[in-house]
């Protein structure tokens, strides 16, 4: 159903994030009745415009110029005018410019409307094959590799899947740092080049993951999501985590069966029979 659009009110437009396609019908509408679209890039949205015949004013809200831009844009919004919001690519907010500019238009009392549609993230963990019940998404990962570690430590022990955005000038890298910290056999998800013509989404471990990229060196061209699973939840009278594992192997080599054991209820909390069957595995495997 269409609706018309208001005077004196902010819209949230998701655009494509590739397959031009991928836009709603509302989208396109709306696009073409606001008073005004406020763009990442004004020539980037000038495509998405030519491809659904849309000729309307642009006026550009990025990273640089929105605290200043965003201020005449609700004096505009207040005196009547209607506005479109889009990023470049997918949801605006998400990763992308138009914080402020919502922010400010609530402070306002300004009605804010989401058109929705694409979200990189959104479409990677509905075919990512994981757990995603309940998920993190962490926006851009860290551009070194030392911060990097330091994220993926604070992450290990996260009981749910988190997600992250990532460039093809990290990528490889980016892995490479992964898997020295978090366990080889958790699993993962690449999903890459998404509606778009090279897009692949692979579901392996994060060890598996690490040769696929020496190997093919294809993987690292374009835009990436990167799903990891959370540390493993586990039934407390059942059966113990790889990462509990990981500790109790540890302990091991420094104490006896039960001080590890000991020490390993006071860390984790679980049962002192399930440590102690797991001990007991352990020790006889080694
Ligand atoms: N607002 C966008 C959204 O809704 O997903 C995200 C914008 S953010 C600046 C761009 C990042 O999103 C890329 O570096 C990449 O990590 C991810 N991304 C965007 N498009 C993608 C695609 N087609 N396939 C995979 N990842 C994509």
């Amino acid at each position: 159903m269409t609706m018309p659009v208001q005077n004196g009110k902010l819209y949230v437009v998701a655009t494509p994030i590739g397959n031009l396609s991928d836009i709603s019908l509302r989208a396109i509408e709306l696009l073409q009745s606001v008073d005004l679209i406020a763009a990442e890039d004004t020539r980037h949205i000038r495509q998405l415009m030519q491809r659904y015949g849309i000729t309307n004013k642009l006026t550009p809200l990025h990273q640089h110029n929105e605290a200043d831009a965003s201020e005449i844009l609700i004096k505009k919004i207040q005196q009547g005018l209607s506005l479109a919001l889009v990023s470049d690519a997918g949801t605006p907010l998400i990763s992308d410019p138009g914080q402020p500019l919502i922010k400010l238009a609530h402070n306002a009392g300004i009605t804010v409307s989401p058109i929705p549609g694409a979200c990189a993230l959104i479409a990677a963990i509905s075919a990512s094959g994981l757990p995603v019940s309940r998920f993190i998404f962490e926006g851009f990962l860290p551009r070194t590799s030392s911060a990097r570690k330091s994220f993926f430590q604070e992450k290990l022990d996260c009981p749910c899947t988190w997600i992250v955005y990532e460039s093809s000038h990290r990528i490889q890298a980016t892995i490479i740092d992964m898997a020295e910290i978090l366990p080889g056999q958790r699993r993962i998800v690449i999903a890459r080049e998404l509606t778009k013509i090279y897009e692949t989404v692979v579901n392996s471990t994060i060890s598996q993951m690490v040769e696929l990229f020496k190997t093919d060196k294809n993987m690292q061209r374009g835009e990436f999501v990167i799903i990891v699973t959370g540390a493993e939840t586990i039934d407390k009278n059942k059966d113990i985590s790889v990462e509990h594992e990981k500790m109790l192997r540890t302990l091991l080599k420094e104490c006896t069966i039960k001080s590890a054991v000991t020490i390993a209820v006071e860390l984790t909390g679980l049962k002192k029979r399930t440590l102690y069957q797991a001990a007991l595995k352990l020790a006889d495997s080694r």
